[in-house]
């Protein structure tokens, strides 16, 4: 490896996920001169909105794994290591390996962590027993064998208290296996397939989650909502749920034959417990629109870790990242950041074996689409764009930092849909492969 032992990069970034991988990509190709150091444990590159498609038998798990080495930009330096401490006063990172790297600019996207020991019995019975997790590292295709296997009775998904990783996905899952199982002979009659949410409704933006109310009621999906999964029985196939009434919590226990758990999540504890977290949550503490840390000028941030009101997704880091950029660049040629992010992300809901809802939106929490359609609709379409287009733009196109074209933004600006409301409708008959 080239020498991280000078201990000073222009720039060092703090994950190579997908905003990591962006973010040094983009740079690269803007500023080659710059000395970019990015730390990266992992040997392994994920496509992490692959492992829904996993889990629902479409894709296998290796289509959505690449050598770490192969997605990296050239002229990056790579150092496989782990930070475990931040210190921006010295503008100072520490390693486990014990590494002090000093930096003149730095970028925070560890992503986020998983807080599976927040519910109790998790750990013991995942992956086994039928409790599964598309979350999990390797869990999905133990969900797509669950699916298989299921042979009737009480089918539970979750959706946790905490912010996650695209919300949507625990519902993509759960149409997939209700398709799954209505197919098979004599399994869908036998079936109660239920929604238990920590959340008051099925999506944060009203004309989705009316769509997505339209899915379920059609499928006769069980929603209980305000449920926060806190225990798990593996072996008795008991869940307990914590929940909210207007009396106060109340404990609810619900059998089951199959979970799909969306375990709680949270800031990685290196960032939470370091100044650059906001007390409380721990969040990395960014401003909204320029995405530069409001205590210190010279840090950035984006991606799952950052502190931002909007869903945490691989597409919201396709339009932080040229903002990240290009305000990073700014401050080295000595202007303001000027660049700004409005929040964009996209959730593309999966409703069937063939159909999906890209529910594309901002910080105003109104549908916008790219696709020169009503977002608020399923499509056969928007299910081609999940499956193919989707994978096939995250490999080729953003990881190899390719812009961010300023008229597709501007596009999305334009296209917003006041009346989505109303032209809402669900198809009729997805049906499996
Ligand atoms: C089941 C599932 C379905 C999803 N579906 C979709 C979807 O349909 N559409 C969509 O857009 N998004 C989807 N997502 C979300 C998307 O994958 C994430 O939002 C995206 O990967 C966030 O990018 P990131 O770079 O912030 O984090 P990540 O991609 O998670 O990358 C973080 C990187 O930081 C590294 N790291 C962690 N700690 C340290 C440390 N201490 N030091 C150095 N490096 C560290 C990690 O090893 C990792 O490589 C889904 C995610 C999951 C799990």
């Amino acid at each position: 490896m080239p020498s991280s032992s000078s201990r000073f990069h222009d720039i060092v970034i703090i994950g190579a996920g997908a905003a990591g991988i962006t973010v040094a990509s983009q740079l690269r190709a803007q500023a080659p001169d710059l000395d970019i150091l990015l730390i990266e444990p992992s040997a392994t590159h994920h496509y992490q909105p692959g492992w829904t498609l996993v889990g629902g038998g479409l894709m296998p798990m290796e289509d959505t794994a690449r050598p770490q080495r192969d997605c990296l930009p050239s002229g990056v330096i790579w150092l496989q290591d782990h930070v475990t401490e931040l210190d921006p006063e010295q503008n100072q990172v520490v390693t486990a390996q014990g590494l002090q790297i000093r930096y003149g600019q730095l970028v925070v996207c560890p992503g986020l962590q998983i807080n599976w020991d927040k519910i109790e019995g998790l750990t013991e019975a995942l992956g086994r027993d039928n409790v599964a997790s598309n979350y999990a590292p390797q869990g999905a295709p133990y969900t797509w064998e669950c699916l298989q296997n299921f042979r009737g009775g009480q089918a539970i998904f979750t959706h946790p208290a905490t912010p996650i990783k695209c919300g949507g996905a625990p519902q993509k899952i759960m149409y997939l296996a209700d398709d799954v199982f209505r197919q098979k002979s004599g399994v869908g009659s036998r079936t109660r397939v239920s929604f238990y949410s920590a959340e008051g409704s099925l999506f944060g933006v009203p004309e989705y989650a009316q769509i997505l109310e339209g899915v379920a009621e059609r499928r006769q999906i069980e929603t209980k909502f305000r449920h926060n999964l806190v225990a798990l029985d593996g072996r008795r196939r008991e869940a307990v749920f914590e929940q909210k009434t207007d009396q106060g919590m109340e404990r609810v226990t619900v059998a089951y034959d199959f979970i799909h758990v969306a375990p709680p999540m949270g800031a990685p504890d290196f960032v939470a417990q370091s100044p650059l977290g906001k007390a409380g949550s721990g969040w990395l503490e960014v401003d909204p629109h320029t995405l530069q840390h409001l205590r210190y000028d010279n840090v950035f941030g984006l991606g799952d870790v950052a502190h931002l009101p909007t869903s945490k997704t691989a597409a919201a880091v396709r339009g932080q990242a040229p903002v990240v950029v290009q305000n990073l660049l700014a401050l080295r040629r000595g202007e303001a950041p000027t660049a700004r992010y409005d929040g964009y992300t996209c959730c593309p809901v999966i409703t069937g074996y063939n159909s999906a809802v890209m529910a594309e939106f901002n910080y105003e929490k109104k549908p916008i689409s790219s696709f020169y359609l009503n977002p608020t609709q399923e499509r056969y379409s928007m299910w081609l764009a999940k499956r193919y287009l989707l994978p096939w733009l995250y490999w080729n196109r953003m990881l190899k930092g390719a812009p961010f074209e300023k008229e597709i933004l501007d596009q999305w600006k334009a296209r917003l849909f006041p009346d989505a409301a109303e032209t809402a409708s669900p198809l009729r008959s997805p049906s499996a492969p």
